[in-house]
This record gives structure tokens, C-alpha cells and sequence, in this order.
């Protein structure tokens, strides 16, 4: 396979054509989309529009046929074992609401206890949190080592508590550590945990092989894999899907309804209420497919390639501080300027148009944890180029030099 040509990938993006000027680093919020996704959003609505599961006519097959191919390429792309397992939502956050008051609802009793880490985005933190407090049931933390990676020690400890759920992040979103999920999986499965991971940032990274990690849920947003926002996966094994109660009721979902008995339909339908976001899901089935013509593996050199340009510069930058480390990282650099605000940093470098996200980003607990205010966190997509890192290191020394 020839290699990666960082050009070639780039120019498929007519965001970086429409402005050219901004360095774009800010990739763990949200990503930019492909033309091929732009394309296949388009076509949908000039094309197919049409409701899917309902309509007698042509075109509502044809955009079931499509909606349902979706669910087949997404249910591909994580090697599920039936694209059954496959749950459309309106992202990673929605599916972790369903999963969590699915589970509190059936699984779960009062004095069950579940175990989260310290670096968990807020939507793998709140909606556990809001039916704990209600049902009686016990949250417990993995804290953190000194390289602000997950304990396995602690973890391995807190294992012998007897969780019912075990849920963490693939990948953290601030810190951008690459979690041992599999190792986590299997200590979690040897305790006789559910399992549940939040793939939000792990999904674009790497390719996910449920069945290999033998996960029982996985959960991630297509915006974050170069799909379009408003589109999120729940994949869960048939036997846990089952078992979650509905968060959303009403159409679609029913088997039958009166008003005296209402029955449910069948997975994947059970947990789908409503219309769903059609032209979302076959924009991310074009994400996937788009993104398959690459290789993983040279994508993932690409970036360490950045991350190492990104570290050595920083390095020569006084007064930053890194909390990020730059092994097992899957491109996302926390940092701050020492005695800053990580605000007032990240305004200097909008100012030189490099766009970064600054604060807690939505993991206030292991900001807490990490005794900081907040961070600036600098974080690559395979679209970037070695000048965006230097562009960016530029306009980090200018802010320096500004503020201190
Ligand atoms: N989990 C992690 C690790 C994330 O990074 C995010 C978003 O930043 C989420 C969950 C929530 O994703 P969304 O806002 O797309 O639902």
C-alpha cells in the first residue's frame, strides 16, 4: 500500500480549501466531514427523503434500504456479531443515558455498586450519578497513577468490590491516553461485570472489534469519526440490549398499544422511538466507508509523527507545563502556561486563527484530581500537517511572550 499522503486526505476536506488560514486543533470536540459524507447527506434529501419502516411506497423503501445498510456498514465497522446490536442515537451522550437507565431499571438493585475511573467525560459520570442517587446504588472510582493513567492496581482492588457495571473511556479525551481496554475488559468480565466503553474518542482512532474485547456495550458519535453530528451508535450484545428499558417511547418501538397493554417491538427497534436521523446514519456509513480506503495503521504513524514534532517543540516553549503524556497518546495534548489561564491562552492562539478548546473539558473530576483550573488542549486529526504543529507551537511562543 503506498503511504499516507496527508495531502491526498486533506484536500478532501472543503473546509481547509474554504479556510485555508486556520490551523483546525480541536478534533476531539468535533471533526471536519469529508466530501463523501457531504455528499451522501445531500443525496439522501435530494434523492431518497422519505420515512424509513412505514412508508408503502418506493421511496420509503428505498430510504429504509439505505437507513438499514447503514446499520449493516456501522455494525461492520465494530464487528458485531448481528447488526441487530447495532442501536442509532443522537450520540455517544444519548447512548450512555439509554444504557444507564436501562441497566438501573432492571439490572441494578439498591447497594449494587459501579465502577467508573477519574478521567471519565461527564456523560460517562451524570447519567449513572442520576439514577444512583435515586435507586441506592454505589459509585465507586478508579484514581488515577502519577502519569494520569488509569491505576490498574486500585482498579484490580476496587474489582474485588463486585461491581455490576464497569464502564470507562477508550481513549480520554483531555489527556488522550489510550486506555488497556481489553486488558480492563477482561479483569472487569473475571469480577462479573457488565462492561461498557466509551468509545467517543476511541472509535476514529481504532477500528473496534467488540467480539474480540468481548465488551457487552460500546457507545461513540459520528460527528467524532468524520460523520455529521446528531448520529451516535450504541452497540451492545443482544442478551444486555434485552434487558434495557426504553428511555424513549412511542413510535416505532411499539409492537402493539392500547390503552390498556402496550408490547414492544424487536431489537434493534425496541430502543429506536421516533423517527430516527436517517440522513445522520447513512452520512456516517459513508464516513466509515470512506475512512476504510485508508490505512489504520499508517494514519496512526502520521499523527505520532505530530505528536513527536508537538512534544520536541513544546519542550523548547518556557513555562509549559504538559499534562499529557506523549506515550500510548492518540493525539490530544493537554496543556497550560504556567500561572495562566488557559482561557486567555487559547484566545492568544484564536487570535493567530489556531483553533484549540480551553477549560475543563467536560471532566471536571479529574480537573479536580489533577489540581488545575482547566487546559488548553491541542488535538490532531489525520488532516493535519506538520505546518499546522508548527503554526500552532509559533503562536503558543507568541502567547507566552504576550502574557508572561
Ligand atoms: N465521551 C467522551 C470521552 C467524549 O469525548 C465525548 C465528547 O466529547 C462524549 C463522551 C460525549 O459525546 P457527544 O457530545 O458527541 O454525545
Amino acid at each position: 500500500m503506498p503511504a499516507f499522503d496527508v495531502q491526498q486526505f486533506r484536500q478532501q476536506f472543503a473546509f481547509f480549501q474554504q479556510q485555508p488560514d486556520w490551523v483546525y486543533l480541536d478534533n476531539a470536540a468535533t471533526m471536519h466531514k469529508p466530501q463523501a459524507v457531504i455528499d451522501a447527506v445531500t443525496q439522501f434529501y435530494q434523492r431518497h427523503n422519505s420515512n424509513v419502516h412505514r412508508g408503502a411506497h418506493q421511496l420509503s423503501q428505498q430510504a429504509t434500504m439505505l437507513f438499514e445498510q447503514a446499520r449493516t456498514s456501522v455494525a461492520a465497522y465494530v464487528n458485531a456479531a448481528h447488526s441487530d446490536e447495532i442501536i442509532f442515537t443522537s450520540g455517544a451522550t444519548a447512548a450512555l443515558n439509554q444504557i444507564a437507565f436501562g441497566l438501573m431499571h432492571t439490572v441494578l438493585k439498591p447497594g449494587d455498586r459501579i465502577l467508573l475511573t477519574q478521567l471519565e467525560h461527564h456523560a460517562n459520570i451524570v447519567p449513572w450519578q442520576l439514577h444512583c442517587q435515586r435507586h441506592g446504588v454505589i459509585i465507586d472510582v478508579v484514581p488515577l497513577t502519577p502519569q494520569h493513567t488509569v491505576d490498574l492496581v486500585a482498579y484490580q482492588k476496587l474489582l474485588a468490590l463486585k461491581p455490576k457495571v464497569v464502564s470507562f473511556s477508550h481513549i480520554s479525551n483531555v489527556l488522550g491516553h489510550i486506555q488497556p481496554v481489553a486488558q480492563m475488559v477482561a479483569q472487569a468480565k473475571a469480577a462479573g461485570a457488565i462492561t461498557m466503553i466509551d468509545g467517543a474518542q476511541g472509535a476514529v482512532y481504532q477500528q473496534p472489534d467488540v467480539q474480540q474485547l468481548d465488551c457487552d456495550f460500546y457507545v461513540f458519535s459520528g460527528h467524532k469519526l468524520y460523520g455529521p453530528t446528531g448520529i451516535g451508535v450504541l452497540y451492545g450484545k443482544t442478551q444486555w440490549l434485552e434487558q434495557l428499558t426504553p428511555v424513549f417511547a412511542g413510535g416505532e418501538m411499539i409492537d402493539t398499544v392500547s390503552f390498556v397493554n402496550t408490547t414492544f417491538n424487536k431489537l434493534p427497534f425496541r430502543l429506536e422511538a421516533g423517527t430516527p436521523n436517517i440522513a445522520g446514519a447513512i452520512g456516517l456509513s459513508a464516513a466509515i466507508s470512506w475512512l476504510q480506503k485508508y490505512n489504520t495503521e499508517q494514519i496512526q504513524q502520521h499523527k505520532s509523527l505530530l505528536l513527536k514534532e508537538f512534544y520536541s517543540g513544546l519542550q523548547a516553549i518556557k513555562a509549559i507545563d504538559i499534562l499529557s503524556m506523549p506515550v500510548h497518546n492518540a493525539g490530544i495534548v493537554a496543556l497550560n502556561v504556567a500561572g495562566e489561564h488557559p482561557a486567555d491562552v487559547a484566545e492568544l492562539l484564536n487570535q493567530q486563527q489556531v483553533a484549540v478548546r480551553s477549560g475543563q473539558h467536560c471532566a471536571m473530576p479529574l480537573f479536580s484530581y489533577l489540581a488545575q483550573q482547566g487546559a488548553v488542549r491541542c488535538s490532531f486529526a489525520a488532516y493535519n500537517t506538520l505546518d499546522d504543529v508548527n503554526r500552532c507551537l509559533l503562536a503558543l511562543e507568541q502567547a507566552v511572550e504576550i502574557l508572561t
